[in-house]
């Protein structure tokens, strides 16, 4: 089951990665956007980090931290990412409750809602080049793992497997939101820096979750 201390170590691993892969992620924004991807990210977690680290009150619930670190994203992040993520993390907390254990299930409920969220926000399908592309197939997978009985170890790592495939996926495809949509057939050949750092997120949750 997925408890408050299992749900910081993931949050603290999104924040270290998005740091350690900071240079790479705006170097693939450089290509199709404004460069700008990487810090947002470090930027964002951090201040994650620092809310969780030194709550008041401290948010003991797997849910109530989540929420708190969608806050956080939505008020330190600009640009597309922030208020997606920030919109996703809010929502999977609210969808958890106020209950300190959560089932695979109920997570993947909260996951599924997450989704909407961004998807909601972005208006971005599948197969238009964005984080939606890492997102949605690793949240199925991990939906589908739990629905056959899988427990939070084994359903994370589906999820962090099918997040890398839409990962590698979208750099044959045109962008058709966001920044990278304004270059047209020149968005081609690029892996998308979104689906790249929901890539880390998945795999955070898989490393937290092992
Ligand atoms: P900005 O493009 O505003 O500078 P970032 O560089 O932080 O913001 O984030 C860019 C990423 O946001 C893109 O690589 C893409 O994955 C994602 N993105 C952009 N627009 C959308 C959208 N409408 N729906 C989903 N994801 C989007
Ligand atoms: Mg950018
Ligand atoms: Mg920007």
């Amino acid at each position: 089951a997925l408890d408050h201390s299992l749900v910081l170590d993931w949050l603290r691993r999104v924040s270290t990665a998005m740091h350690q892969h900071r240079d790479h992620l705006i170097h693939l924004d450089s290509a199709i956007g404004d460069g700008d991807h990487g810090a947002n990210m470090a930027r964002g977690f951090s201040a994650v980090r620092v809310a969780l680290d030194a709550p008041s009150p401290p948010p003991a619930s797997p849910g109530a931290a989540l929420s708190a670190a969608g806050e956080t994203l939505i008020s330190t992040v600009g640009g597309a990412s922030g208020p997606l993520y920030g919109g996703a993390f809010r929502t999977l907390g609210a969808a958890l409750g106020t209950e300190p254990e959560v089932g695979t299930r109920r997570f993947a409920a909260g996951l599924t809602a997450a989704l909407a969220t961004m998807q909601r926000l972005g208006a971005a399908v599948p197969g238009d080049k964005t984080m939606i592309d890492a997102c949605s197939p690793a949240i199925g997978a991990f939906r589908a793992a739990a629905e056959a009985g899988a427990g939070l170890p084994a359903a994370a790592c589906a999820a962090a497997r099918a997040a890398e495939a839409g990962m590698q996926a979208t750099i044959p495809l045109q962008a058709r939101k966001g920044r990278a949509s304004y270059l047209g057939l020149r968005s081609i050949g690029h892996q998308d820096p979104g689906a790249t750092s929901a890539c880390y997120v998945f795999r955070a949750l898989a490393e937290a979750a092992g």
